[in-house]
């Protein structure tokens, strides 16, 4: 998963998935398909119906809502937003009983002679909060339909056991992209083959009264889609040169695994200003969501263009071969986390790798979001006191976190810290082989195999760092012990040096952090004041611990009113920085916190900071050639 929107994951409850009554669906009526319909007619109005039909046989049986999200590394099934829940048998309602302890669990008893349950629900996509697949996921002209928000299953059967035939009805004239297999389709109706529950929720279906179709093909031996679905037929015409590049995407990632584990691959990606941003992988697509004109301006594109890369990646780290702490036979029973600076981690760095070798990023750029990583990641205090294992056990309860104090409290940083640790292990090997090596290889050797089918094999850390022993002999346990497993004050830098190159601050804009400011997402003064804040409203998003801006007890959350005397503006507080650094005489502030006023000096002459990388002349520049494309 990739994300950017922030709110407050769902407080976890007990596994009780142990503890479930036996369950009373007998061996044979497991076999037989549930069946399911869900009506998105009247999605634009946020709400999704659906109606299942469910063989079953008479006595107790406990029905479960999906709660943990593969994925999603938490507790995030959307239980707040199931409304309308009514179950029948033979025409009559059957009680329902939820779980004192666990709101996503239901008990009913079939009575004698009732063979089926009839069971109609609603899903009422949100307009705003909840956390990725149960965040707003709907406009007046786009939808996405997670099943996950709209099905119950009975407990006791693996989701890999269980079969669900699925059908769809949407909103009148619109479009629709999934991974599913339609068997038929007719009209605004559409009917899928049937599939286990685990590859139904694994195959989310995009729709939209704008879409668009693009083959990303190729030369690759398998079919590959793009499908965007959007607000507008303006933000579906992307640029040839994007086009070529999701392409080349397709081609780069072939060969980097040396394989592919899919029966065909699409691309959902959604466009609209009213669903959050964000990206989930699934084992034959990937749902993909970001802003209207995402793909349009320059900004925005630059900006989210990992985020392709990233999903795809995920098909072979992540579905083909996945923690066997993070693999399971029901969606109820918590996941150990451990190993999600592999899953995630190991993704992000392969992920840019994938979007610089596509040409998505060009090489200034890719070296600028690397020297942001590298900057943050050294100006991060909370590594002080917690290891990065720590971020992964705790992650559910770091996506949602608020911004104020992340640098002391650390957000999910196995992801970006995890490409800076791939990068040192990829220069590590090359060092190891004499140039002869790369994470390439180990990428073919432990993602590779025979393509074609989706297939599923899980691993442990010590398979992991035997397949790394197997291309390049080294202490690999130590390696990760050091830099995952213990507190680690200092940022992993290794593979940057290792790369031929060095972290600099220069006043020479960043130009990640540039984009950043230009959409008006935020102004990231971090490495000179030590702070960021928002771009439009002033709101001090985070203060460093340490920095001049925090020795001036300046808070985030508080908003910044005036600079040097005068209404404040981003242009405004540049100036500033710049006189400073001139005169010598500290920077004014006025700032507002909780309603109170208060005037602040800022002791900061430095001049204005910036992450670049800057080359080692006397080390070779293994960088460029990481980044380059290895297809013609
Ligand atoms: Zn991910």
């Amino acid at each position: 998963m990739k994300f950017s929107c922030r709110v407050s994951a769902a407080a976890t409850l007990a596994a009780l998935a142990l503890f479930f009554p036996t369950s009373m669906v007998g061996a044979e009526r497991a076999r037989e398909p549930i069946e399911i319909h869900v009506d998105m007619s009247r999605s634009p109005q946020r709400i999704m119906h659906a109606q299942l039909e469910m063989p079953v046989e008479p006595g107790p049986l406990t029905l479960l809502y999906p709660k943990y999200m593969p994925g999603e590394h938490g507790p995030t099934g959307p239980i707040a937003e199931l409304v309308g829940l009514v179950i029948q048998g033979n025409g009559k309602p059957i009680a329902w009983d939820r779980d004192s302890r666990d709101v996503f669990t239901f008990y009913i008893d079939v009575p004698v002679g009732v063979t089926k349950l009839d069971i109609k629900l609603d899903y009422l996509p949100p307009r705003s909060g909840g956390m990725f697949g149960n965040g707003p996921a709907t406009s007046d002209r786009v939808a996405v339909m997670s099943w996950h928000t709209l099905l119950l299953y009975p407990a006791g059967v693996s989701i890999h056991d269980l079969i669900y035939r699925s059908s769809l009805t949407l909103p009148a004239g619109w479009r629709y992209a999934t991974a599913l297999r339609t068997k038929k389709s007719r009209r605004d109706r559409v009917h899928f083959e049937d599939v286990s529950l685990a590859e139904l929720i694994d195959s989310p279906v995009a729709t939209g009264a704008h879409y668009r179709q693009i083959d990303l093909t190729g030369s690759a031996a398998t079919a590959h889609r793009l499908h965007l679905s959007a607000d507008s037929e303006a933000a579906l015409e992307i640029r040839p040169e994007t086009e070529a590049a999701f392409r080349k995407l397709v081609a780069e990632g072939i060969i980097l695994f040396d394989s592919y584990h899919y029966r065909s691959y699409d691309f959902l990606l959604t466009l609209s200003d009213h669903i959050d941003a964000f990206g989930l992988e699934h084992h034959e697509s990937s749902d993909n969501r970001l802003a209207e004109r995402a793909l349009i301006d320059d900004a925005p594109l630059n900006l989210n263009a990992g985020l392709l890369p990233h999903e795809f990646v995920h098909s072979w780290n992540a579905k083909t071969r996945r923690p066997a702490g993070l693999t399971r036979e029901d969606y109820q029973e918590p996941y150990e986390a451990d190993l999600l600076w592999v899953y995630e981690g190991l993704t992000s760095y392969l992920g840019d790798v994938l979007t610089s070798r596509s040409g998505l990023w060009q090489p200034d750029y890719a070296h600028d979001s690397l020297a942001l990583i590298a900057a943050v990641l050294s100006n991060r205090p909370g590594r002080e006191w917690r290891p990065l294992v720590d971020t992964t056990r705790a992650a559910y309860t770091l996506y949602g976190v608020a911004s104020e104090w992340k640098s002391w409290r650390r957000g999910v940083d196995f992801y970006d810290e995890g490409v800076l640790i791939w990068l040192e292990v990829d220069t590590q090997i090359r060092a190891l082989s004499g140039n002869t090596r790369s994470i390439d290889d180990f990428c073919a050797a432990f993602f590779g195999g025979t393509s074609g089918q989706p297939e599923l094999k899980s691993y442990t850390y010590e398979e992991l760092t035997q397949a790394l022993n197997d291309v390049a002999a080294y202490d690999w346990r130590k390696f990760f012990d050091d830099r995952i497993y213990s507190v680690a004050p200092k940022a992993p830098l290794g593979g940057i040096y290792g790369a031929g190159w060095k972290l600099v601050y220069t006043e020479e804009p960043n130009l990640v952090q540039a984009d950043y400011d230009e959409t008006g997402e935020e102004l990231d003064l971090r490495f000179s004041l030590g702070l960021t804040l928002g771009t439009k409203d002033g709101r001090l998003r985070d203060v460093l611990p340490g920095s001049p801006a925090a020795a001036s007890e300046l808070t985030p959350g508080s908003k910044l009113v005036a600079v040097n005397g005068r209404r404040w503006s981003s242009e405004l507080l540049h100036r500033a920085i710049h006189e400073a650094a001139k005169d010598g005489r500290p920077i004014r502030l006025l700032v507002e916190n909780s309603e109170f006023f208060r005037e602040v000096t800022l002791d900061y002459t430095g001049g204005e900071r910036y992450p670049h990388l800057e080359r080692i002349a006397e080390r070779a520049d293994l960088l460029t050639s990481i980044l380059a494309p290895r297809t013609p």
